[in-house]
């Protein structure tokens, strides 16, 4: 038997699923702007809407499609559509809206890095494969989140891999944005500064792990226990 989600209603939108409305709030939470649904497109001949476009007219745009399984390779090609043809990061979210990792705030730039970062890959039906390299030791508890494509034409032709694509807050402007492994990084707001000045200012920027603030976890709280009334009636 066929089933169907049933519309979930959320801020005047009517969401396709109860997960992405969930997002919504998420996002709402951390004052992150979004748009739901703002553009189809035709992707290789097939009509694609995507779901979310995250700080739409930033520099920090990005296309956010949520899903609730393991992406299928329809929907991963499509997304590498979306991103090539709008110049955008696209990101295929399918971990659940909550906290993806414990703290590891403790972990040296060594452990952090571990092995050949390039080499492991993770997939629903594998699970970790050990070709050619294991992962970190620190993240072989943990779950890739999501699949991230580059709009940039280096990217192209690359064989989509999932990978650690987490929520982080900065630590100085709160900016809120889906990074590699929660890492901060350089913060926009401290641009002036050269790297040394930096450094010296507020410590080595890498590793810096940001995936786990009060803001954060307040914004997951909402995402999981927000309830909504159902937007089928057509009301
Ligand atoms: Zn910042």
């Amino acid at each position: 038997m066929a089933i169907q989600p049933i519309e979930t209603r959320y801020r005047g939108h009517r969401f396709r699923s109860r997960l992405e409305a969930r997002w919504a709030v998420f996002m709402d939470h951390l004052d992150i702007p979004w748009d739901y649904e703002p553009q189809g497109y035709v992707i290789d001949g097939q009509p694609y809407l995507p779901d979310f476009l995250v700080w739409p007219n930033t520099d920090n745009a990005f296309w956010l499609e949520i899903k609730g399984t393991f992406p299928t390779k329809d929907e991963l090609a499509k997304a590498r559509g979306l991103a090539q043809g709008s110049g955008l990061d696209t990101y295929v979210y399918w971990a659940k809206p909550e906290v993806p990792a414990p703290a590891l705030s403790h972990l040296t730039d060594d452990e952090y890095c571990g092995f050949d970062r390039g080499g492991y890959v993770w997939t629903d039906e594998d699970g970790w494969r050990e070709y050619p390299t294991l992962p970190p030791t620190w993240q072989l508890d943990l779950r890739p989140t999501a699949f991230r494509f580059d709009p940039g034409p280096k990217a192209a032709d690359k064989e989509p891999k999932s990978g650690f694509w987490w929520w982080t807050d900065c630590h100085h402007c709160g900016r809120a944005i889906i990074k590699l492994d929660g890492q901060v990084g350089f913060c926009p707001s401290l641009s002036h500064l050269s790297g040394e000045q930096y450094t010296a200012a507020h410590g080595s920027p890498y590793p810096r792990f940001g995936h786990r603030t009060p803001r954060l976890l307040a914004a997951y709280e909402a995402a999981t226990s927000a309830r909504f009334e159902h937007g089928q009636s057509g009301a």
